[in-house]
């Protein structure tokens, strides 16, 4: 399958996990990817191996960095036709000890960063009357002990998702949400190390709370992602589909 053909994607935190999974999936189907990471060097390692792709290094939370690349890009390619945000940080703690900080990079890396890459690619969508986003949202949306900055950060997605469909519908742009469930990355590697458990009962543990009975990988995502960045999907938007193995 080769449906995304002569159409340019750029992905935030494309260097490793679920974004990493994202480039190659959308590489694979024929997109001319933008491989955007804090580090240049997991951009570049992912970019490397994709026909087309370009490593691009900013910080998410910093607009200009993010309008530097955008620029880039667009000299590049002359379009950008999907944007998938997956950028974003952990910093888990209870309320009573949660840092400013820890707030403020979450909020900033997840939220900031997704408008901020919206905000930097929609005028060349508006132009093509064509584009496709996909927000990266989660299972946390619903609520996580532990990480009031994560799950507000995700519910956020969620109402940013709706509000940016309505807006850039008429505009011939979908804008959707993926919201994946436990996924292994280094995101639930350092998941299982805060709590003290070892990866295997870490894993065993998310996956029997699944109806499917199993954890998912960053490809279960990546296709779905996919999906809803193609001509397929030109019909859906507004939504958040759980991909988690769960109802
Ligand atoms: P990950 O493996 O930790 O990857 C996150 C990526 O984002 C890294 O490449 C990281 O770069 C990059 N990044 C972080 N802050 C950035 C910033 N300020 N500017 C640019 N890049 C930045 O995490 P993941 O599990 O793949 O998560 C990807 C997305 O899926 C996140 O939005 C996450 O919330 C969401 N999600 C994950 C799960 C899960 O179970 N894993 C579940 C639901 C939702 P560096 O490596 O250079 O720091």
């Amino acid at each position: 399958m080769r449906g995304l053909r002569g159409r340019v994607a750029v992905v935030t935190g494309g260097g490793r996990g679920i974004g990493a999974a994202v480039c190659r999936r959308l590489a694979e189907e024929g997109a001319a990817v933008a491989v955007l990471d804090l580090d240049a060097k997991p951009a570049e390692q992912v970019a490397g191996t994709l026909p087309e792709a370009g490593a691009y290094a900013a910080d998410v939370g910093d607009p200009a960095q993010v309008e530097d690349v955008v620029r880039r890009v667009l000299a590049r390619h002359g379009r950008i036709d999907i944007l998938v945000p997956c950028a974003g940080v952990m910093r888990g703690a209870p309320v009573t000890e949660m840092t400013d900080r820890a707030w403020t990079e979450v909020l900033t890396s997840h939220l900031t960063g997704s408008f901020t890459a919206v905000r930097a690619v929609t005028p060349a969508m508006i132009a093509q009357r064509h584009g496709r986003i996909v927000l990266i949202s989660s299972i946390a949306a619903r609520g996580i002990a532990d990480h009031v900055n994560y799950g507000t950060a995700k519910a956020g997605i969620a109402g940013m998702t709706r509000s940016l469909a309505l807006e850039l519908g008429p505009r011939g742009i979908t804008v959707n949400a993926v919201a994946p469930g436990f996924i292994a990355t280094r995101m639930t590697r350092e998941g299982a190390e805060r709590r003290g458990r070892t990866w295997e009962e870490h894993a065993e543990r998310a996956a029997e709370g699944t109806a499917l009975r199993r954890i998912g990988t960053p490809e279960d995502v990546a296709a779905v992602v996919a999906f809803l960045a193609s001509a397929d999907a030109g019909y859906v938007t507004g939504q958040v589909i759980h991909v988690s193995g769960d109802p």
